[in-house]
């Protein structure tokens, strides 16, 4: 993955250079340059290193050598892309389903469906498709590809990976939908980077992730960054897990509307944001604070986890961009002096192709590191 990322970022690059940059063994890169050309991903090219020493070959990359299929499951949509090894999506689509239709057999049938088509459609060999990575809402145990409980959804214990990859007849990985989101957006674009990037998501629910050197931080149920239901008030409002005062009983849609619905109905956030800015001073209160909690939560991971990257998304703060500079402007009041400075707050780049993007890389990454060999 570091070399196939080195060479696809200094292209035209030589071994000598990947040795460098790397510091791998010059028999390291041999080996792992030889089974790169092997497999099609790596190919040496006609140009030379110019410069002092011997004249070496220089490698490039075919980006569209290999494809990984990017999937988003919700509620009620799925999302499907193909991307390429730059990340950039080559072809796309998106179908809504209903309830009957989100059950594991006919949501498999679906998405092995419109890969087929998506393929069909762009002229594209499945040949090339290397796995799919799919994304979706809950706990899920991405080691076994079970979707352990997803309340969005509806499943329980659902071996989803299986039952897609006996439709395609390919690797299938299945992660939550906000660590491979995180995994998206750490590195845009590049297949590796060293950074540590947290991503805090509010929206109809509330959650984090983290990326260590590229790699998803999973904890040992791979239910790490759940701190929608880390308790900020421990004599709070009870939550819908039967605890008082988690977090997201303060920042999540449905909190909000409730808070609301005191006063008038409201149908949703946005609708809350219009009131705001009609000049309605309830609203503005109730957005007001959960912005406060929302700053709160990055402080706390940012004293928890000491990461150099935040990305602030999620329905809550991608629909509204006051919410951004609100949650932004409150953070001088809750981070500790040691830690100001020390990271950047930044809105997601990659929008609602980061799920799609970040599943596909995930495939991607497990795929090379068992060296693509299909056992
Ligand atoms: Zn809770």
């Amino acid at each position: 993955m570091l070399i196939l990322e080195m060479i696809r970022a200094h292209r035209p690059v030589s071994r000598a250079e990947i040795a460098k940059r790397t510091r791998m063994s010059a028999t390291s890169i041999g080996r792992i340059v030889g089974d790169l050309i092997e497999f099609g991903l790596v190919k040496e090219t006609d140009q030379f290193s110019s410069g002092v020493g011997r004249k070496a070959t220089l490698l490039d990359i075919d980006v569209q050598s290999i494809l990984s299929v990017g999937v988003e499951v919700d509620r009620n949509i799925v999302l499907i892309g193909l991307v390429d090894l730059d990340g950039n999506i080559v072809a796309e689509q998106r179908r809504t389903i209903d309830r009957q239709l989100a059950q594991p057999e006919s949501l498999a049938g679906i998405i092995a469906d419109m890969v087929m088509q998506l393929a069909e459609a762009h002229g594209l060999s499945p040949s090339k498709f290397i796995g799919v990575g799919i994304g979706m809402p809950g706990i899920i145990d991405s080691a076994e590809g079970t979707a352990v409980f997803s309340a969005q959804l509806g499943w329980k214990n659902e071996r989803f990976a299986s039952i897609v990859e006996a439709k395609l007849g390919l690797p299938v990985v299945l992660d939550n939908d906000l660590k491979v989101k995180a995994l998206g957006e750490s590195s845009e674009g590049a297949m590796s980077d060293q950074g540590k990037t947290a991503l805090i998501s509010i929206g109809s629910g509330v959650g984090s992730a983290l990326v260590v050197e590229g790699k998803i931080y999973r904890g040992a149920n791979n239910i790490a960054g759940e701190i929608g239901h880390s308790t900020v008030d421990p004599n709070g409002k009870l939550c819908e897990c039967g605890k008082r005062g988690c977090l997201q009983t303060y920042i999540a849609d449905l909190a909000m509307l409730q808070e609301a619905g005191q006063i008038k109905p409201v149908s949703s956030v946005n609708e809350l944001f219009s009131l705001m800015n009609a000049g309605e001073a309830w609203a503005f209160n109730i957005i007001d604070r959960a912005c406060t909690y929302a700053a709160v939560a990055v402080s706390n991971v940012v004293c928890t986890y000491n990461p150099d990257v935040i990305i602030l998304t999620g329905d809550f703060i991608d629909s509204n961009p006051e919410a951004f500079d609100a949650v932004s402007g409150k953070l001088k009041d809750f981070i500790w002096e040691p830690f100001a400075g020390t990271f950047e707050l930044k809105r997601s780049k990659l929008g609602k192709k980061s799920v799609m993007i970040g599943a596909a890389k995930l495939v991607l990454q497990q795929r090379l590191d068992r060296g693509l060999r299909n056992d």
